[in-house]
């Protein structure tokens, strides 16, 4: 079998592996990039946040991204019973970026991919990473090609970017539960021909179940006229609707007379899709000459929509730990890599728990704010969940509980 090597080896062309591969493309490595896929694929997770925009900047992608086309995002808007909030992201606590965008991820993850492609990274479409050894001096991995052939490789540092693939994870026995519940989410695409004027196309629309308060549907629409459509609820909720996954989810969407009514022009012209059980974890984020980038580590929930912004913050950070070890310097994974990673997963942890048990829907439609404290919760929706200068960062589990208190009140 034919042995290839490569500074670093980067599996899987998502947001993590593209990002990272565009940042150490920067850095003069050799940057081998293999994704299982032909691209452009469907992935969901199509809502950004604006925090995502300084790592777009950083590898160097920006012009890609804003000339792609993509629907303008704003903010974040809510809705539960009646009730309607939303937070404009140019409003908020922390600095930098205040607007994003919405992407359909089949053409954002190519623009992505072909970015890195342009710095000098070498993209392998249909190559699939099949076994990893990190026992030698050098990982090495085998690959299979799109003609079948099998092939290995190996580098001085690999990246796990696989995602759900959860390539290093499984192969390393790196698999731990999350301690969220089991919960599934069904969605599609739909032509939403909601009148102008009565949606705010620059923002995600949260709507709650009208009974069901661990129950949400998100609403993120495109440039196009068309809407991502989707709802979230623990697997046993989702499984008592039968049929398609088209019926099961107009059959939910029913039960939310907003959205119903918001949709009711709305032309269903794509099957629905499921995904469940997608909450994971690692024990480790790293080991000797890897580390593991953005969903093949640790994922919580769409809620917040944190994901791509996480996997951004990965390649971010590892890149620049990657930088110093190529340099000589002894670089400590645990310390520069996992601990500043997980600070703000945590965060975002917090807030995602306290979604599910309410406390953070009281808060976000309690009927008089204070205006400092929704600058800061507008931060974190926002995707600054790493800025310890907002309180409700640097002590949010406490912080946020104050307030839950206070508006339950
Ligand atoms: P991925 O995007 O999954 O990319 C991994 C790549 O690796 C894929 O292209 C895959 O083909 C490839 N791969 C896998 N196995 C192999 C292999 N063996 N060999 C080679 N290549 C391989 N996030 C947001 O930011 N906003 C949202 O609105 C949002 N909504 C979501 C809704 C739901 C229901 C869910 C489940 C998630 C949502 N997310 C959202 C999260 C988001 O989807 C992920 O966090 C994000 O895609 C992670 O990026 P990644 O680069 O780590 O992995």
């Amino acid at each position: 079998m034919k042995t290839e090597s490569a500074d670093i080896l980067i599996i899987g062309a998502g947001p993590a592996g593209s990002v990272a591969a565009g940042l150490l493309r920067k850095q003069g490595r050799d940057v081998l990039v293999l994704e299982r896929e032909q691209f452009p694929r469907f992935s969901i997770g199509e809502s950004l946040l604006p925090q995502s925009m300084e790592y777009i900047q950083e590898a160097g992608f920006l012009q890609d991204v804003v000339e792609a086309g993509f629907q303008y995002k704003n903010g974040a808007a809510f809705e539960r019973a009646g009730k309607y909030t939303d937070f404009d992201f140019r409003d908020k606590f922390s600095p930098g970026w205040g607007t994003t965008f919405q992407v359909q991820r089949g053409h954002f993850d190519h623009v992505l991919a072909q970015a890195a492609e342009r710095k000098g990274a070498t993209v392998r479409y249909r190559h699939e990473v099949l076994t990893v050894d990190v026992s030698g001096e050098k990982p090495e991995v085998t690959v299979r090609s799109p003609e079948g052939e099998t092939y290995r490789v190996q580098a001085r540092f690999l990246l796990d970017a696989s995602g759900f693939g959860r390539v290093l994870p499984r192969i390393l026995n790196l698999e731990t539960p999350s301690n969220f519940p089991v919960r599934g989410a069904i969605f599609t695409h739909v032509e939403d021909r909601v009148p102008l004027g009565t949606f705010d196309r620059n923002k995600i629309r949260v709507t709650t179940h009208p009974e069901h308060v661990h129950v949400w549907y998100w609403t993120i629409p495109f440039s196009n006229g068309r809407c991502s459509l989707g709802v979230v609820a623990k697997k046993e909720f989702l499984d008592q609707y039968t049929g398609t996954d088209t019926e099961r989810l107009q059959a939910i969407v029913k039960e939310a007379p907003s959205l119903q009514n918001l949709l009711k022009d709305a032309v269903w012209d794509t099957p629905a899709r499921k995904l469940t059980g997608y909450a994971a974890n690692v024990k480790s984020l790293w080991g000797p000459g890897f580390a593991l980038l953005g969903n093949a580590g640790e994922f919580l929930d769409p809620v917040f929509s944190s994901g791509v912004t996480i996997a951004f913050k990965s390649a971010s950070l590892a890149s620049a730990c990657i930088a110093r070890a190529f340099a000589g310097e002894t670089v400590d994974w645990e310390k520069d890599y996992a601990k500043p990673l997980k600070a703000g997963v945590d965060t975002f942890r917090t807030f995602v728990e306290s979604w599910y048990e309410g406390g953070f829907q009281n808060i976000i439609f309690h009927p008089n704010p204070s205006p400092d404290v929704r600058r800061m919760i507008s931060a974190i929706l926002a995707g600054y969940a790493w800025d310890k200068n907002n309180p409700y960062v640097a002590d949010s589990k406490r912080r946020l509980g104050v307030l839950e208190a206070l508006c339950a009140a």
